[in-house]
């Protein structure tokens, strides 16, 4: 049971004694901020480390399917000639997604968190360190597919994405205010199928800015192109 969000997952051993004895730290609640805690710290090592070395990195969170990695591969082979970009590729199991991340023609560390639901800063830290990036390179972070936990967890990115694409439905951001709520950027993506689903854009952008008055909403289309120069100049925009 992943006790730090709550979510039914399990938890990697790093936290395997606080889920042995609980009661002796007085409880879920206090175990959820004990593990929350510790993970803020790290965060904070995480962004020193990354403010150090002039590195800026981006965390972008969705479902599953939402066109998180067909993202990344459009953003790798265009932006890699301009400036040095890197990859942390989190999913429960296989080395699928850093593949294609590797094959578009950039470095990529895959993070499998096994039951685990979410990356979190030790494992951020992990990667960062592994994949050593230069001066004012940008580091991509796919976390794993889910709407709950990730936003629970700081790795010490410098900004948030939430990615909802036009085959889900449009009142995500009001079944899943935290993650909306915890968002810079949300990209409404696979704008190329809106004649073919129902999907209402601007209802959508209403819903996100219910939960996070000053977020903003870009839509692209990953696969056929459309909206990235909008996106490309977001992420530059975060260094
Ligand atoms: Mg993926």
């Amino acid at each position: 049971m992943c006790g730090s969000c709550g979510c039914g997952g399990a938890d990697d051993g790093g936290h395997a004694h606080e889920h042995l004895h609980p009661a002796e730290h007085g409880g879920t609640v206090t175990l959820e901020q004990r593990v929350l805690a510790k993970n803020e710290t790290l965060a904070e090592r995480n962004r020193a480390w990354l403010a150090a070395r002039s590195v800026t990195a981006v965390n972008l969170m969705s479902s599953p399917g939402a066109g998180k990695t067909t993202l990344l591969e459009r953003t790798v082979g265009e932006l890699s000639g301009r400036r040095p970009v890197a990859v942390v590729e989190g999913d429960q199991e296989t080395m699928l997604d850093a593949d294609r991340i590797r094959r578009a023609g950039c470095a990529v560390v895959q993070v499998n968190t096994g039951a685990g639901c979410h990356l979190d800063a030790e494992m951020m830290r992990g990667a960062l360190t592994e994949l050593s990036p230069v001066s004012g390179a940008l580091i991509l972070v796919e976390n794993v597919g889910n709407l709950v936990c990730p936003a629970m967890f700081d790795l010490g990115e410098h900004s948030r994405v939430v990615i909802i694409s036009v085959t889900e439905g449009t009142d995500k951001p009001l079944k899943y205010p935290y993650m909306f709520a915890a968002a810079d950027l949300i990209v409404i993506n696979k704008v190329d199928l809106l004649p073919y689903v129902d999907f209402d854009v601007d209802l959508c952008e209403k819903y996100a800015r219910s939960v996070n008055p000053d977020v903003g909403v870009l839509t692209v289309s990953a696969t056929a192109g459309t909206g990235m120069d909008r996106w490309y100049a977001w992420v530059a925009a975060q260094d």
